[in-house]
């Protein structure tokens, strides 16, 4: 009989422990039954759906072994793993004797884990040399990145989920959250509804089943999120609800900012959000009445041409207040997968490095390069290619060899005819992952399997910063091997055996956390036989005691990570939407996610209760909209955008509000034909962070 497992849930961020009942032994390559882990301080053994049904789809439609075709159009032959890293090697040599290093780069993802996370960086950043690293979080969260180090100095989500208990207030902008990050809901809900003197306000165009459960829902016009906020902020300032002492104590820049919002009067704000005035007034009045504020929010802010300064102005609210640093308050980032936070902290992304250091910051670097044993100036002091730059890099052949790993960008990135276009003029595509067939592995001439979650020891750390260490359970699929082992042996036959000579990943963590060492997300205390006995929330420096495993909340001294130790006010204008509707596009389309399905399906699509749930991806149009085009529900219709088009089964609501339309992004090609929702998105992204506005573009629609 097995013992049971805990482990952390693979899917979202909220990052729920998880009982799982191997079934049989090791070889047997099935996982029983999947319950919450009450000790969790996370989830308190709470699981969603997702969560819940996970072990079913673990080994369904596994690649079993490498795969390689010459060219696009020829079948997939199978070679060893000996011949896949000879064609590795032979085209990184060549495009670094060709084009040069900056021609190769890898697409990850926040389903890795950390340690796959660390080795891809040392791979690339330290023994590569090219910064050309980047993830699916530059699509999910880099955007609150560079909100937390412009406004803090440093990334880090400050709060911790039992704020969520202790709170007045919680402000959810742009976050379904009851669907996309369900237990932390159940816990925002459960507080709420025990509590009446707590107020909940949710901001998004939809009514969604988040907005549902609020005291105030406000539906305001997509991309007015900063008309919104320099609004709360301009009656805050008018009815003396600011915190003078703090503003002064432990912020810069408050001056700036109130020349700014003097212009944010509640008739002009109303009108440009299209909300009545009387429910921003009511908003603002629930914040300058409560002594402790959370903020929560995801894509809705995230994936915005303007989504760092949207961060920043949401997190002004905090610092002119005082909710900051004190326990209820603060402002809260809910990261998408599983380990993007994992990933920010090993420098996952193309402009940062390992522990919260800055690719463009020269001590940065040097620290690294020191911390690595390498040669001065050997990191690249140039960002590298983000996940988008790459995709154009295909597209003028300045990328030659393009590495895509537990990541499934045929779905998910925006323009997606651009996208397989650019694809189709790789020379080089590898294309590592669990499952086979995907969209993705279509474009791929190397396909490489990945041992997946039950499969191999490593740690993630979800949104509230508790790192979880996942077991080993289950023996891999096939030739399957983990990413880490991938990334460290190809850094071996290039010629860094001592870089990466790793029995396990024990041995990887071990060197990660000393990268953390007093840093802002210093983690020099945690190791794996450490994890294995509890969860433990960073910051752990080394000599933490080990008791002292949970309830850190960041800034509770009110010394940010700014040269000053003051946090910044950003005054900055909005300008709205990068595509806003007009004549031949009228509509604006939201693109988001539904409860059960997980981004491309690659899991979810194979679980037979989360298919009956969600059969088939829906058009949600405002009945106004749908009457004045002769749509009824059911109908299908078509959507056109510059882009694309996409065809979709209406679904006649007043949860979306008129002249917005909404289709969730979860269906590839192989799901279904014309409900790719990317076929219809723009690449337009923040300048500061990177990340593409994937929550709106202009679209037209027909009746088909
Ligand atoms: Fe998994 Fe997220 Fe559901 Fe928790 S809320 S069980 S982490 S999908």
């Amino acid at each position: 009989m097995s013992e049971k497992v805990k482990t952390v849930c693979p899917y979202c961020g909220v990052g729920c422990g998880l009982e799982v009942m191997p079934s049989g032994d090791d070889q047997t390559k099935s996982i029983g039954k999947v319950m919450g882990d009450r000790t969790h301080p996370s989830s308190l053994g709470k699981v969603c759906v997702k969560g819940a049904t996970v072990g079913e789809s673990i080994k369904k439609s596994r690649l079993q072994y490498p795969l390689w075709r010459e060219s696009l159009d020829k079948e997939f032959q199978r070679i060893s793993w000996d011949e896949a890293f000879d064609k590795i090697i032979n085209q990184i040599n060549k495009v670094k004797n060709t084009i040069g290093v900056d021609g190769i780069c890898m697409y990850g993802s926040g389903q890795f884990q950390t340690e796959d996370y660390y080795i891809a960086q040392k791979l690339f950043k330290g023994c590569l040399r090219t910064n050309n690293f980047d993830a699916n979080s530059r699509l999910c969260m880099s955007s609150a990145v560079s909100g937390y180090v412009g406004s803090f100095g440093a990334d880090g989500p400050p709060c911790t989920y039992t704020d969520l208990e202790n709170t007045d207030c919680a402000f959810l902008v742009g976050t379904n959250t009851a669907d996309c990050h369900p237990i932390v809901f159940n816990r925002v809900r459960a507080y709420h509804k025990k509590n009446d003197h707590v107020k909940m306000v949710v901001i998004d165009p939809r009514r969604t089943a988040t907005a549902e459960a609020a005291d105030l829902h406000l539906p305001i016009r997509p991309g007015t999120d900063i008309d919104l906020f320099n609004g709360i902020a301009h009656l805050l300032q008018k009815w003396g609800k600011i915190d003078p002492d703090f503003i002064a104590q432990y912020t810069d820049n408050f001056a700036h900012y109130q020349e700014i919002i003097k212009d944010y009067s509640p008739e002009k704000v109303a009108h440009i959000c299209g909300i009545p005035e009387a429910d921003l007034i009511t908003a603002a009045t629930y914040w300058a009445e409560s002594n402790r504020v959370i903020s929560l929010w995801s894509m809705g802010l995230n994936q915005s041409s303007e989504g760092t300064a949207k961060i920043r102005t949401l997190i002004n609210l905090h610092l002119m207040t005082g909710t900051m640093g004190r326990e209820g308050c603060g402002p809260f980032s809910l990261t998408g997968q599983p380990n993007a936070m994992g990933g920010r902290e090993a420098g996952g992304l193309a402009h940062i490095l390992p522990g919260y250091r800055l690719i463009h910051n020269p001590n940065h670097r040097a620290e690294v390069e020191q911390l690595w044993n390498l040669p001065e100036n050997s990191i690249s002091p140039e960002a590298g290619k983000t996940a988008w730059e790459a995709i154009m890099g295909l597209e003028t052949g300045e990328v030659q060899f393009y590495w895509v790993a537990a990541t499934n960008p045929v779905v998910s990135m925006p323009d997606l005819e651009r996208t397989k276009k650019a694809l189709l003029n790789s020379p080089f595509t590898v294309y590592q992952d669990a499952y086979f067939p995907t969209e993705t592995a279509y474009y791929a001439h190397l396909v490489l399997p990945a041992a997946q979650w039950s499969e191999k020891a490593g740690t993630m750390t979800n949104s509230e910063r508790v790192v979880t260490y996942c077991p080993r359970f289950s023996q891999p699929v096939g030739e399957g091997k983990a990413d880490w082992e991938i990334f460290a042996e190809v850094g071996r036959r290039l010629g860094f055996e001592e870089y990466f000579a790793f029995e396990n990943s024990a041995q990887v963590y071990d060197e990660y956390v000393s990268l953390t060492k007093n840093r802002p997300c210093d983690m020099s205390g945690l190791s794996h036989d450490l994890l294995k006995q509890a969860p433990i929330q960073w910051p752990f420096p080394e000599g933490t005691n080990p008791d002292d495993k949970y309830g850190r909340r960041l800034y509770t001294d009110l010394k940010f990570h700014t040269p000053n130790q003051k946090a910044q006010f950003i005054a900055v204008h909005s300008r709205g939407l990068a595509e806003p509707p007009n004549p031949d596009y009228p509509f604006v389309l939201t693109i988001g996610r539904l409860y059960g399905h997980w981004h491309t399906m690659t899991r979810t699509g194979r679980i037979a209760k989360i298919n009956k749930m969600h059969p088939e991806p829906l058009l949600e149009i405002h009945p106004k909209d749908a009457s004045q085009y002769g749509i009824e529900s059911g109908d299908m219709v078509a959507i056109t955008s510059l882009r694309g088009k996409g065809i979709f089964k209406a679904l006649v609501t007043r949860a979306i509000a008129p002249r917005t339309l909404f289709i969730p992004m979860h269906w590839g090609f192989l799901w279904g034909e014309n409900t790719e929702a990317n076929s219809l998105s723009h690449p337009i992204a923040c300048p500061v962070s990177k990340q593409p506005e994937l929550k709106a573009c202009a679209v037209n629609i027909t009746k088909v």
